[in-house]
């Protein structure tokens, strides 16, 4: 069984007929989804669908983007969602300094706060990084954290090992099967028991669908191209990502 590590499940083009979305993922074998908020009310979307479909879990957080956006109380808004036995991560946040939609010092406020939340909630953290590699992990260091991912990753082999040195798992997404990129020689490198996949649906669809909206069946073109990069075939490589992903969210 493959697992979606991290999808937007909310977004209309896949919640418009989620049940076939769902449905056509478990034709191809992938049975568990993780639904990650952007902001409170896509957190909130995201508890609801994993409240109503068993094989989709949510996490909560408030993205870089979103940063400039929030309530005062969006720690505690995110706390009281954080109860729900289906939320098993805070999530995404980071800092994203390429599109820089929120000004970094209010980016690097709201991406610490959260990340005391998850530490004092002793709950792992999907990270979102962009342009801000250093920071990113000072910022992880600083608060103690030591368990989460490295979501959509798509930095140099010297922050991957940064990542990994703290504790951190790495995901790859669609990007690892664009030609002309360094991705899967920093895939090639990382401990296979650290490696997570995702599709990040709706965006970064995998070759051959690149441009496409993105749907989570299509996890099964990043374990692939995983499993050749580590010279591993496809069951082998389904099962690792599988329990790397359990063992992060479920079995803490
Ligand atoms: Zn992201
Ligand atoms: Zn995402």
């Amino acid at each position: 069984m493959l697992i979606d590590s991290h999808c937007h499940l909310y977004f209309d083009s896949l919640n418009a007929d989620l049940q076939d979305v769902l449905e056509r993922a478990q034709a191809l074998g992938v049975g568990q989804f993780i639904c990650v908020g952007i902001d409170l009310e896509s957190s909130r979307k995201a508890v609801a669908i994993a409240d109503q479909y068993t094989d989709v879990f949510a996490t909560v957080g408030v993205h870089p983007h979103e940063a400039s956006n929030v309530p005062k109380d969006f720690i505690r808004q995110l706390e009281v969602l954080l109860e729900h036995p289906k939320v098993i991560a805070i999530g995404e946040t980071g800092l994203d300094y390429y599109r820089n939609l929120s000004e970094p010092v209010i980016q690097r406020s709201v991406f610490r706060s959260q990340l005391d939340l998850a530490y004092s909630n002793d709950v792992p953290v999907v990270i979102h990084n962009r342009n801000a590699d250093r920071e990113v992990i000072a910022v992880l260091k600083e608060a103690g954290i030591y368990k989460g991912v490295a979501h959509c990753f798509s930095s140099d082999l010297e922050t991957a090992k940064a990542f990994l040195e703290i504790g951190l798992r790495i995901s790859f997404a669609g990007n690892l099967t664009y030609k002309n990129n360094n991705l899967p020689m920093i895939a090639k490198k990382i401990p296979l028991k650290r490696i997570l996949v995702e599709t990040d649906s709706p965006f970064l669809s995998p070759v051959p669908f690149r441009g496409k909206p993105n749907e989570p069946w299509r996890i099964r073109y990043i374990v692939e191209k995983l499993a050749e990069i580590h010279g591993i075939d496809l069951d082998a490589m389904t099962k690792i990502t599988r329990s790397n992903t359990e063992n992060l969210f479920f079995f803490q």
